[in-house]
């Protein structure tokens, strides 16, 4: 296909999921890629090898496999550049050991994924950094809380467990005014459904974990920047050495092939669990964006193209001493649910959300909160596993 780009420039997103990255003309027509595993890379002679002059130079700095799902995820997400690393919480904690330095503040949304906050308040409190957490509903307000040494803020939409969403738009154009470079963890979404460089963000951030590798047996993530930080990000991973595994980005590669189809079939089952809920009296809320009756409802509609397979239910549980053994009896009740953490694979998923690191942004009050990955299950079978787990929590 020697006019690929151009092919694949104007063509719709699976035919760009079909074809991105690898061109197979590059090997010999094999519709893949190969699975290169290299430490070393061998030079023709010393000169090359003192100037580098070559494409490849160690394994570190990438191989054809890598920069095979490196191409595809910057075709998806508009970026100049993308890294790949061992998960998705390192695909957090590079970008943020490459923009901030001792001194500096950082603003991150209080509905963020757990271990993000753990690094912040851990290691990169002891580096120096001041990390101050910020309301996901403060938008264009959120001008008020930067300061002068106010370097990265950190966005997450929908936010973790809860699903609050956040005007990118306006919280990136305010970071702008002062020079704060603005990070997105956008794992629910997936590049498919809302393409945050498009919105202001400067650095995309994705679990490949989830959604790409699909199938609940890899760990990956990628990092993806915008022209203006795609340099220093390379940097960073150069110099932390966090490089992803060539046959883990064989496997998400080829998880890419069939994203957008699992996402249609995750998303038609998860509004149509999601909206089904919200008829049973003891469900007190539902918390999916794509939802009229969710409060940032209108932010999704204005912004995301689609919705992906996860959310919570808040049960109407009573009196709060009940609402662990009502969490409990729930999750026990499921045959098809696993429990589990992580979610974006082929099956279904449920977790009992803790919310208890919540400093300004509080988790709802009404009853336990209870997470589900809707998997690629049939929906008839779906529902009838959380009828039990309902059942079970109502007679407790
Ligand atoms: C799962 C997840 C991560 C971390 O991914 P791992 O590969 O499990 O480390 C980061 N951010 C969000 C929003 C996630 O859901």
């Amino acid at each position: 296909m020697k006019d690929r780009d151009e092919i694949l420039a104007g063509a719709g997103v699976n035919t760009r999921l079909a074809h991105a990255g690898n061109d197979p003309a590059d090997f010999h027509g094999f519709v893949n890629p190969p699975v290169v595993h290299a430490s070393t890379v061998l030079f023709p002679d010393a000169a090359t090898m003192e100037n580098r002059q070559q494409k490849y130079t160690y394994g570190t700095r990438g191989t054809p496999t890598t920069d095979a799902l490196c191409a595809a995820i910057d075709e998806l997400e508009g970026s100049a550049g993308t890294i790949i690393v061992p998960s998705g919480l390192a695909a957090v904690t590079v970008p943020f050991l490459a923009f901030l330095s001792a001194g500096d503040h950082a603003l991150i949304v209080d509905s963020v994924y757990h271990p993000t906050r753990h690094f912040c308040d851990t290691m990169l409190t002891r580096l120096g950094v001041t990390v101050e957490y910020y309301d996901p509903a403060a938008g264009a307000g959120i001008e008020a809380l930067i300061r002068p040494n106010t370097r990265l803020v950190h966005t997450e939409a929908p936010g973790s467990n809860t699903f609050e969403m956040q005007d990118i738009a306006a919280i990136a154009a305010a970071a702008h005014r002062h020079g704060a470079v603005v990070t997105m963890d956008n794992t629910w979404a997936t590049p498919l459904y809302f393409r945050p460089l498009d919105h202001g963000v400067d650095i995309s951030i994705h679990a490949a974990t989830k959604y790409p590798a699909g199938h609940s047996d890899i760990l990956m993530g990628t990092v993806s920047a915008n022209a203006e930080h795609w340099e220093r990000l390379h940097e960073a991973q150069i110099t932390l050495g966090t490089c992803g595994a060539p046959d883990d980005a064989y496997q998400v590669l080829r998880g890419l092939r069939t994203m957008g189809l699992r996402l249609e079939r995750h998303q038609e089952s998860a509004l149509d669990v999601a909206g089904w809920l919200e008829g049973f009296e003891d469900v007190a809320r539902v918390l999916h964006p794509a939802l009229p009756s969710f409060p940032g409802h209108d932010l999704w509609k204005r912004d995301f193209t689609g919705a992906s397979g996860i959310f919570s239910i808040v049960l109407d549980g009573g009196s709060p001493e009940r609402f662990r053994a009502k969490a409990h009896a729930f999750l026990d009740a499921l045959r098809i649910f696993g429990l589990g953490y992580s979610w974006g694979g082929f099956e279904c998923l449920a977790v009992h959300v803790n919310l208890s690191d919540r400093r300004i942004c509080k988790g709802p009050t009404e009853g336990p909160v209870l997470r589900l990955q809707i998997g690629l299950e049939d929906v008839k079978d779906i529902k009838a596993d959380i009828e039990r787990g309902l059942k079970a929590a109502r007679e407790v």
